[in-house]
């Protein structure tokens, strides 16, 4: 059996990178899976300070989001996580399961505390509440961006373990990460990969941009001081990043792109870029605000929580009697 289960933060406005390396995978899964839960962690959200409005209007948004980008309701179940208390408490089980040297090892904690005062524990224990996530659903597949590599394989470790010591109880899940476009970087620094909640707005393009905003910042997104278009990530890491959203946009290779601009400058594939991301950009952002309806988009949500709540509530008894929980 192939169930797929991904999850995105509501953390703030969701990115093209976002959508290249998550989004897109989810809607074409779907269909070749036996099933399919796309979750909005808004309990992952929180491990960074979060304003209460903010939080309650993106969770809805995230959701929007993941029908307007072709998730399909009927083939996939979409839910908020804070609806199924399930993941909270495997993610206590599983925190009880987990070595502080392997979660200390896990460098998403180590970016995103990095020069900061105040760090929460949450953020700490982060990868231990996404390994609950996946693992309450037995999932096989999870489709997630580069970043998250990492923190699949400590989900696996986790559940080996748990397997090793009580006997076998949790699916062993793969990451389903694509080849091209599971890394897209950061436009003011493409050495960084593009965040949703990164501090500078130009280091990022949300997937409902005006194209007159993002188009400035593409034509400001730091290149280098050659001027040649070539492929090379190491040496060229922001015109490698230009010609990999182009390929993914234009749906042409990069091979292609850079024989066809050759000679030209950063400029025209700048502006070209604009024009072939503003023609895929709209058609979402124009389903986007046809889903406008907030009484249909809860019903999908309350439908996918009791969807998942049912899977998440068998494994949960799962886990509890292999540990030694009474239940009576
Ligand atoms: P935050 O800055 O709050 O962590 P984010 O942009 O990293 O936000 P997440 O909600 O953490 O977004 O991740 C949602 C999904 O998007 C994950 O599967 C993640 O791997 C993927 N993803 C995030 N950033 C990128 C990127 N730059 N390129 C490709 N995939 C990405
Ligand atoms: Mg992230």
């Amino acid at each position: 059996m192939k169930r797929i289960f991904s999850g995105v933060q509501p953390s703030g406005n969701p990115t093209i990178g976002n959508y290249l390396g998550a989004f897109k995978q989810f809607v074409e899964l779907q269909h070749d899976a036996d099933s399919a839960i796309y979750c909005v962690v808004d309990l992952h959200a929180i491990t960074v300070p979060q304003d209460p409005a903010k939080l309650r209007k993106r969770s809805r948004e995230i959701a929007q989001i993941y029908l307007a980008c072709g998730v399909d309701p009927s083939k996939a179940s979409i839910f908020i996580q804070s609806h199924v208390k399930e993941h909270a408490e495997l993610g206590w089980l599983l925190q009880c399961m987990t070595y502080m040297g392997e979660a200390n090892r896990m460098t998403q904690y180590k970016d995103k505390s990095e020069g900061k005062a105040n760090v929460n524990v949450g953020l700490f224990t982060y990868p231990v509440l996404m390994a609950a996530d996946i693992l309450l659903y037995d999932a096989t597949h999870v489709p997630v961006g580069d970043d998250q590599k990492q923190h699949i394989e400590l989900t696996r470790d986790i559940a080996e373990r748990f397997n090793n010591r009580f006997g076998e109880t949790f699916v062993i899940p793969e990451p389903q990460i694509q080849e091209f476009g599971a890394r897209i970087m950061a436009l003011d620094e493409p050495t960084k990969k593009m965040s949703k909640s990164a501090e500078n707005e130009g280091s990022r393009i949300a997937l409902l941009e005006d194209p007159a905003v993002f188009k400035k910042k593409i034509m400001r997104a730091v290149t280098d001081t050659e001027n040649e278009i070539r492929f090379d990530e190491e040496n060229k890491p922001g015109v490698s990043n230009l010609l990999t959203l182009y390929s993914l946009y234009a749906d042409e290779s990069v091979e292609s792109l850079v024989n066809r601009y050759q000679g030209q400058g950063y400029g025209t594939l700048k502006k070209d870029l604009v024009e072939v991301m503003t023609d895929k950009m709209g058609a979402i952002q124009k389903r986007f605000r046809e889903l406008d309806d907030q009484t249909e988009l809860d019903r999908i949500l309350k439908q996918g929580a009791d969807q998942a709540r049912e899977i998440a509530e068998k494994t949960v008894n799962r886990v509890k009697d292999a540990m030694g929980f009474v239940r009576i």
